[in-house]
Order: C-alpha cells, then structure tokens, then sequence
C-alpha cells in the first residue's frame, strides 16, 4: 500500500468508483481509493440501478447525461462490457395538469441540455406501457434514454480503467481516522497504515457520517429504508415483442422496470423509516434490512391499479436497504465546509444515474475549483450549519414520501419548520405572513389579504398575483416595510483590509468612510463567484453583505486568501442582526420621525451608510435600494429588532406604511435590472457576459484577472438580456429554454411579472450574437412558444433618479 499519494478517495460505491476514475481524467493519476470491504458493499450492490436523464434543472440533467454517455462508452467497452439497459424509455406519471405543467416546463429545461423528452397524453403512455391502465391518468413525460444497469459491473469498470490510468484501490481497508496537518494536508489512518495525501475524498455512503466525525464535522445527510421486490414472470411482457418502459409514479409513489421477464417494483411509502441514525453496526456489510412488505400497502395498491397484471404475479424476492437522503434533495458534492483539501460526494439517493455525473463534476472541482456547470445546488456549503440530525431526519421522511412530487415554484414543504427565526416571525406571522425558506430562514414572501387566503402552487400565475401587485403599489405610491433575515454579513477589520478587497473585486474597491459600493469577485476562470455589498462604516470598519444562502460560501472564499501576516480579519454578522427595509417615495419622512438623524439627500445621499439609533435600537443605515425606489436598509441587533420594528411602524402610521414580502422585492428587482447569486450570477459567466462590465477594472490587479481578459479578447459567448414576454398566463421560469425557431439560443435565469411596467420580465443568457436582435425569439414557458423582446436591462427608472430624490 502506499504510504502518500495526492488524493484519497473513501468508499468504494458508485460515489467513489466514479471520482477516482474521474479524477485520472483530470490528469490526477497519484489517488487510491480505499474500500473497508469489497467494492459495492454498501448501498450500491443492491440498487435497482435505473439511470434516468430526467432533471429538473440544467446542471442535474447535464451531469445525467454524462453518466449516460459514460455508461454507453463502458457498455460498448469489447474489454469488460458492462450490461445496461439503455434506452428502455421511461415515463413519469401524472393525473393533473398542475403537474403536467411541471413536466412541459422540465421539457424546456432539458432542451437546453439537448436532451429531448417527450409529453405523452394517457391513450400514448398506455400504447408505449401495454401493462398500465389509463384509468385516473392524464398523462406522463417521457425520456428516452431511460434505462438500468448492472451497478456491480459499473463500480468494477470504473475502478479498472482508472487502475490502468495509474490509480490504485485497496479493499478490506477500513479507515479509521484522518488527521489534518498545519499545511492542510491530511494523514488517513486506516487497518493496514498510514496514507499521506493532499486531499481526501468522503464518499461513504451511509456511513459518511462516521468518515464525517473524523475530520470533526457532521453532513445533513440520513438514511431511510427502501424496498423493492422482484416479480415471476409476467407473460405480457415475454409477448410484447420489446422491453417495458420504466415507471416513476407521482401519484402512488412506486417506480418499476422490466427485470427479466417480470417487475422490479420499488416504493416510496408514507409509513416510512429512517435508519441507522444512532449509529450503524460495525458488521452491516453487503447486507439487507429486514423487508417489510405490509409497510407498502398504500401504495402496492396503487401500483396493482395502475398494472392490474401484479395481482396475479407472485413476489421472487423483496430487497430493503438503506439509501441516503439530505435536507432538499439534492447530494452534497463538493468542498467540506469548514476544511481545506476535504470534499464529498454524499447523500446520492439516485446515485447510480447520477454517481457518473456527480464524479465528473467532483473530480473538476478538486482539480480546478469549478466544474464546468455552475454546481451550487450540490454545494456542501449551501447548509449552514442548521442541518443537525433531527432536521436532517425529519426532511428525509418528507423528501422520501413525496419522492415523485417535485417542488412547485414557491412551494415549501412544512417539515422541521421553523429552522431559522428572529424576533419578528411571530410577529409577522400574526400580520398574515406566509413564510418561504431562505438558508433555514422563514422569510415572509407575501402577506395574506385574509386568514383563509390560500394559494394553488402552479407554473402559471395565481391567487398570490394580485396580492403581490398590491404590495408593489403601496411601496410604489407610499411606504413599505419588509424584513430581510438571514443577510449575510462579514465585518472586514485590520490594517490591510482595504487592500485584500482590492484583490478579491474586480472593479474599484471604495474606501470613503461612509459610502456603499457594489463589487464582483470572480473565480480562477474569470467568472463571477459572488457579489458583494462593501459598506465603509465611519469608524473604518468594513461591512462586507451578501446573499443569505452565500454565508459559508463566501467567507471561506475570503479566508482561503486572507493573506499570512495577520493584517485581516474577518468576523461574520450574519446570525447577530437582521435588516428592516423601508422603501417607497415617503420612506424618508418614516426614517425622519423615528430617528433624530437629518435623512434630507443632502445630509444622507444615496450609497451612504451611518450608525445612528432607530428608536432606541442602535442600527446602521444605509441608503441603498433593491426595489428601485427611495429606500433604507436598517441592520438592527437581533436583541432590539423588534423594538426597531415597533417604532417604525409607529412612526409610518402618518405615512400609511405596509408590510411587504419577497415576491414583491422580486417583481420589482427584475424591473431594475438587478441580479440574483446563483440564479442570474453563476460561476459559468464571466461579468461581461453578465452585463457587469461596468464593474470590472482592468488597469488593477485581482483575482481571475488574466483569465478574465482572456476571454475578454475573445468575445462574450453569451449575453444576459432582459426579455419581456408576450403572455399574461405564466412567468417564465428558471432553466426554460430560448428559442430560435427550433434552435436553443439562450435559457432563463429568472422571471416574473414586474407590477410596477405591467411586463412580464425574464432575464436570460443567450447566444451573444442574438443580444442585440431579438425580434424573432420565443421562449418554452409550459410547452408555449411565448414571443419575447429584448428591452433596455432596467425598464423602471432607468435613470436611478428615485432612490437619490
Ligand atoms: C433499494 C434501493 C434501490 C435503489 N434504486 C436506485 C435506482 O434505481 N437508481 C439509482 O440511481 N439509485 C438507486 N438507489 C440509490 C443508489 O443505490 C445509491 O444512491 C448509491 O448506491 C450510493 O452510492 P454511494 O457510493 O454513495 O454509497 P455506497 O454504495 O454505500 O458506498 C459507500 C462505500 O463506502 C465504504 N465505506 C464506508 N465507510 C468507510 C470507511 N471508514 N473506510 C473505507 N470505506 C468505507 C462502504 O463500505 C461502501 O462500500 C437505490 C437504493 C436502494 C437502497
């Protein structure tokens, strides 16, 4: 066994098989791969392996469509083929339209991705399916390159090709500790001896959690007993002259694949259990739970209903073993929050369709930083801390029992809720709030004009429409008051704050005390990592704000190049206050009788900031507006907020001061032109191509700079725009597609009606060719080719003279 190499890779799953492989793809060809007992021990060898194309956002579909690439490469490999059902075609149910427009807007998603799917009527599932009946059926999506393969033959491929590039896996190898050195370099301890290495990889699987504690940190990540069982064979299906389509079924929760001449059959009940949260036996090891079959009579039913051949068909055996889940969903691949040189790629709870793509993508990470698809929604920083085990679990359950319903725009699933609150949730909450979930945080998005209002989740416009064009108005015409929780907030300090600033923007960094600025801080690649409020408090002290989600993201890219000689230091706010906002033409005469400072735009112009008391709760204000119009940002402590809170709503009473939320902050930001992280700021753009050029400056050194210029010189390959859409019927959504006649040009990033132009806006990237001409685009919004124009970025304002009045 080696005692160093470069990379250690922990688990030998389809997780791991796939990052070592990948890995020797990157041209890291020093990794081993340690497994405590033979490879697929874990979860994989039982899984009943079916590899989908179907994502509901680019980057999965992306990293789905490279696992499938890959298997096909490996299944026509002469040397070890590897057996896989590709192309067996899959259909996912559905009996409403509510949710067969989620499956027209996925449609868009994938086109983007070239990927095709298809949406079927009932008469057409039933004539692709011959076992189903179309009774209570609407209809289904349908994806081509559905398919299963043999989970055992792919971990063996991938570990073999990545042996012959160099790599080295050692069985029956248990670790059983990692140390971290000063130069952040790690020494894993494992049965056999030491390893030294650069990076260690956890890909552990259901014990991820004990590879976790190693390095002193804990994953959202729990495991819920899963079961499937194999039929006899069915006659039909020898006699239908080809193989069965794959079955997902939202609305009885099974999924089924042809295995032989019969079903595989697995479910997803509500009386569903978690496993091994107190801890795992040491000696569960290629092993089963015990099944369970009288749990999953709830949706055994259903599935007999829809496939009414099962009734007659006898069960060959039943498998239950343990998959892992996390908060949202969605895997954890990525860095280790909290460590250098320690990443993971677990809780894949589809990880054998997905295990190739999650791989690829690591493997870019740990070899460049970033992978080529902007990967925050697999990023194990987007959890801050809130993902305790309890959470986790609780989330799990709810994610297992609705594993075929997607989340709807806006939609938030009520378990563990709430995580994050301040002072004012309960408060607001007895004004008519209806909460969305910001990074754990209950966020108020609307306030219900009665009790009883409530809204149908859907991809076109709702009840909330009308509501939210009434919040816009009275910010627009008034004074409105909304509560940002969860902003994240960085106090820069030290005698060389300003100048490691200088180097982590790309534009011009302001050191006025007593000025706001915006800046940009771009990747290795010269593409845009985060956007950053800079406040120069009085007293020299540098706030540092950013999105809530954005909060372990950011400050470990601000501490991975703080600089060695001590004259920084960063502090983070974010949990300690909360920012009251107060927006609309009559906000200063609300800031005026609330606080003894002078407000006129002399005194306190806009992009100022100052410490001053609100009420009797000390605050730092700053003049700065995402909706547009004259507003205020008050961060206030958590421990006086609502006593801040209680005096402005005293002092807007003259004012007719309302309460906001963050549907209407968003109709409004998309009329001025202002951008989201991660949903219009991604790390696949650089700020050219975002239409942040006027943020970058060339003639200073920073971060990404030469790679920036590089691309630079060659000429935007995308441009963000601003479409409004010819359509009164639904936003477009994130990921929808931009069309030239047939051909994708461009995809979505944001959307929503803007109440206050009475348009319904989009931003988009597309081909940087088409920026400027625009007239013949359409953009996929539900399967509608909607017509679209490009208009100016900010069609509200576009002067900026209402926040300076
Ligand atoms: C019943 C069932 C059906 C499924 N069906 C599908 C499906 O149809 N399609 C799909 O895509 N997914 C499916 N899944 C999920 C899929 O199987 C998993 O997502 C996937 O196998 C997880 O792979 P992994 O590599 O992350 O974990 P594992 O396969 O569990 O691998 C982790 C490895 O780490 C090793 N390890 C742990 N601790 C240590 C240590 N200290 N030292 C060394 N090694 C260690 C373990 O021994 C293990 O081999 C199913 C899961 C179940 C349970």
């Amino acid at each position: 066994m080696k005692t160093t190499t470069r990379a250690v890779v922990i688990g030998g799953g389809i997780a791991g098989c796939s990052t070592l492989y990948h890995l020797t793809q990157e041209g890291w060809s020093d990794v081993v791969l340690v497994e405590r007992d033979e490879l697929t021990s874990g979860t994989t060898w039982h899984s009943a392996a079916q590899v989908t194309n179907f994502g509901m956002n680019q980057t999965m579909v992306g990293l789905k469509s490279h696992s499938i690439a890959l298997y096909k490469e490996l299944r026509d490999d002469p040397d070890y083929p590897v057996g896989y059902n590709h192309g067996d075609g899959g259909i996912r149910l559905a009996n409403d339209e509510r949710t067969m427009d989620g499956y027209r807007h996925f449609a868009s998603v994938a086109r983007g991705m070239g990927v095709e799917y298809e949406v079927l009527d009932a008469a057409e599932c039933a004539r692709r399916h011959p076992l189903i009946s179309t009774e209570n059926l609407l209809g289904g999506l349908w994806d081509g390159e559905d398919g299963h393969i043999d989970p055992a033959q792919l971990c063996q491929a991938l570990a073999r090709r990545a042996r012959n590039a160099g790599a080295e896996v050692y069985r029956h190898t248990a670790v059983t500790g990692l140390t971290q050195h000063a130069d952040h370099s790690w020494t894993v301890h494992s049965e056999k001896g030491d390893i030294d290495c650069e990076v260690v990889i956890n890909a552990g699987g259901y014990r991820c959690n004990e590879v976790a504690a190693m390095m002193g940190v804990q994953h959202p990540v729990a495991s819920m007993e899963h079961q499937y069982f194999l039929t006899e064979d069915i006659p039909a299906i020898a006699e239908a002259g080809h193989r069965m389509p794959l079955l997902r079924c939202p609305i009885s929760d099974y999924y089924c694949r042809q295995e032989k001449n019969g079903l595989l059959v697995g479910f997803y009940e509500q009386d569903c259990r978690t496993w091994g949260l107190d801890g795992i036996d040491a000696k569960f090891t290629n092993a089963l739970c015990p099944d369970d079959i009288d749990r999953v009579t709830d949706v055994l039913e259903g599935a007999i209903a829809r496939m009414p051949a099962l009734a007659e068909t006898g069960i060959r055996s039943i498998v239950n073993g343990p998959i892992t889940y996390t908060i949202d969903g969605a895997p954890l691949v990525g860095p280790v929050p909290g460590k250098r040189n320690a990443y993971c790629i677990v809780g894949l709870r589809a990880g054998l369709g997905e295990g190739g793509g999650h791989g690829w993508l690591l493997a870019q990470i740990i070899a460049h930083g970033e992978a080529c698809y902007d990967t925050w929604m697999l990023d194990p920083r987007r959890f801050t801390g809130h993902g305790n085990v309890e959470l986790t679990a609780l989330k799990a359950i709810e994610d297992y029992q609705n594993e075929f319903r997607f989340h709807f725009p806006h939609e938030h699933r009520p378990a563990g809720r709430p995580v994050k609150t301040t002072p004012l949730t309960p408060v607001l909450a007895a004004e008519g709030a209806e909460f969305g979930v910001v990074n754990g945080w209950e966020r108020a998005a609307y306030f219900k004009p009665a009790p009883e209002f409530s809204e149908t989740h859907s991809f076109r416009f709702n009840e909330v429409f009308d509501v939210v064009a009434a919040e816009v108005k009275a910010v627009q015409n008034g004074v409105g008051l909304a509560e940002v929780n969860g902003f994240n907030r960085i106090e820069i300090s030290g005698a060389g704050a300003h100048d490691f600033l200088d180097r982590m923007i790309c534009g011009r960094v302001g050191r006025r005390p007593g000025r706001v600025g915006l800046g940009y801080l771009l990747n290795a690649q010269g593409c845009l990592k985060a956007e950053a409020t800079l406040a120069n408090l009085p007293d020299g002290r540098i706030w540092y704000g950013s999105a809530a989600a954005a909060e372990w993201h950011d400050m470990d890219w601000l501490a991975q190049h703080l600089p060695d000689d001590g004259s920084v230091a960063l502090r983070s706010l974010t949990n300690d206050f909360t920012i009251l906002v107060v927006a609309g033409p009559r906000a200063r005469q609300v800031m005026q009788a609330v606080s003894r400072a002078d407000w006129s735009a002399r005194a306190f112009p806009w992009l100022s900031v100052r410490e001053c008391f609100v009420g009797i709760a000390p605050a730092v204000v700053m003049s700065v507006s995402f909706s547009g119009e004259l507003a205020y940002e008050i961060h206030v402590p958590n421990s006086q907020l609502h006593a801040a809170y209680l005096a402005l709503r005293a002092a807007g009473e003259a004012q007719g001061l309302t309460l906001f939320g963050s549907h209407a902050v968003e109709s409004m930001r998309l009329e001025k032109g202002y951008l989201h992280w991660k949903s219009d700021i991604l790390t696949e753009f650089d700020p050219y191509e975002t239409g942040l050029g006027r943020f970058v400056d060339l003639k200073k050194e920073f971060i990404g700079k030469s790679a920036l210029m590089k691309r630079h010189a060659n000429g935007p390959v995308k441009r963000l725009v601003t479409l409004a859409l010819d359509s009164t019927t639904a936003p477009a959504h994130p990921g929808a597609s931009v069309m030239l006649g047939e051909r994708v040009v461009g995809t979505v990033t944001s959307g929503g009606w803007g109440h206050r132009t009475g348009l319904n806006l989009a931003y988009a990237f597309v081909d940087a060719a088409l920026a400027e001409d625009s007239t013949s685009l359409t953009v996929d919004v539900i399967g509608m080719g909607i017509p679209v124009r490009a208009i100016p970025l900010c069609p509200y304002d576009p002067d900026t003279r209402l926040p300076r009045a």
